[in-house]
């Protein structure tokens, strides 16, 4: 059998405007549920061990709750994930500023970023196998950013339980790009639960070090002998906590990871395991970076699906992605986009049991 994809109304914006809910699922029993507005994951239901299925990554019920939402939960982020000291870049010697929307600086995308944006949304030929296309037009000024950027982002499962989330872009005008995917996951399936006993293992060597904005400091350091270090697979509570001033900046994880490899080539990133449950997630990319949070601005605050309080660290994100402050970083690999050319970025989320 191959994948199928269902459509529905997901409900109505406050303007009246309807947003679709796309539904993806394999013969595995794997099933990804995927909202016109934000681009959003809204639920991945993998089996555990034992074949009982669960939903992965924490969320809402309805399209309200993601209206309101202001963690990204499953959503995508344009046009910059994570941060752009003080909202500032020059590019080709013009100067832009950027909504300052986290402390003194810009984060992921602005307050009206493309996780708010309503997406044009259909399903992917059956040829290209179980998938939906997401297609939005940024207008030139939008968010402080310059240039028209067509984006094209897709989501497709494969009957090998991946999720396979491509990256496309074209601009009218030089600009910054740097998009990714913003799950919180829970691989317990039960987000009462802190994913503290996560093992996680990463292809990082390096990870950027950051001030107490969370601005990297442009400095690319080792791992070795920090907290920082999950070349073998590590819990992440082992050490969340440990007295590190990095861990301080942030409560706890928020940091770039510098991946082996090369830029381009789609690589492993990352591979978390939940013992309870067995379930495993496989994270590849042809990103030079990965975000790894650890929930901690999680506090409980967000009542998520089926009335889930979501406390402190109930979900992870492992977000692939250029580094953070790279518009203000010349050493960092490059996010301008010109036009002519065409942005293109890869990740893939493998999912299995062990
Ligand atoms: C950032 C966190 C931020 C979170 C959004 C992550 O990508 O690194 O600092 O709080 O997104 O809720």
């Amino acid at each position: 059998m191959t994948g199928e994809v269902t459509r529905e109304e997901f409900g109505r914006l406050p303007g009246g405007e309807a947003v679709e809910l796309f539904t993806l699922r394999n013969a595995a029993g794997v099933e990804v549920r995927v909202a016109g507005f934000g681009g959003v994951v809204v639920s991945l239901r993998v089996p555990d061990r034992d074949g009982r299925p669960g939903d992965v990554v924490l969320g809402y019920d309805d399209l309200a709750g993601y209206v309101g939402d202001d963690a990204y939960l499953g959503a995508l982020i344009g046009r910059y994930g994570n941060r752009i000291a003080r909202g500032r870049f020059t590019l080709d010697g013009r100067e832009y500023q950027l909504p300052v929307n986290n402390g003194p600086n810009h984060l992921h995308g602005g307050p009206r970023g493309f996780h708010k944006a309503v997406w044009r949304a259909e399903p992917l030929p059956s040829t290209e196998g179980a998938g939906v296309a997401l297609a939005y037009t940024s207008p030139d000024g939008e968010e402080g950013y310059p240039g028209t950027l067509e984006v094209r982002v897709t989501y497709r499962l494969t009957e090998a339980s991946e999720l396979v989330v491509d990256y496309a872009a074209t601009t009218d005008a030089p600009t910054h790009v740097n998009l990714t995917q913003h799950s919180y996951f829970n691989l317990t399936a039960d987000p009462t639960r802190s994913v503290l006993e996560h093992e996680v293992e990463l292809a990082a060597d390096h990870l950027t070090p950051v001030d107490d904005t969370l601005i990297p400091t442009g400095e690319i350091a080792p791992v070795e002998g920090t907290p920082f270090d999950f070349r073998r697979p590590t819990p992440i509570g082992e050490r969340v906590d440990a007295p590190h001033p990095q861990l301080a900046h942030a409560g706890g994880y928020d940091h770039n990871l510098v991946l082996r490899g090369e830029a381009g080539e789609l690589k492993l990133a990352a591979r978390v395991r939940e013992p309870g449950s067995g379930r495993v997630l496989e994270l590849y990319t042809t990103e030079p970076g990965v975000q790894f949070y650890s929930g901690n601005f999680l506090d409980g605050s967000i009542v998520g699906k089926g009335g889930a309080r979501y406390g402190h660290r109930s979900g992870f994100c492992l977000e692939p992605q250029h580094f953070p402050d790279s518009p203000n970083r010349l050493a960092f690999p490059s996010t301008v986009l010109r036009p002519g050319e065409r942005y293109a970025s890869r990740s893939v989320y493998r999912f299995g049991v062990e």
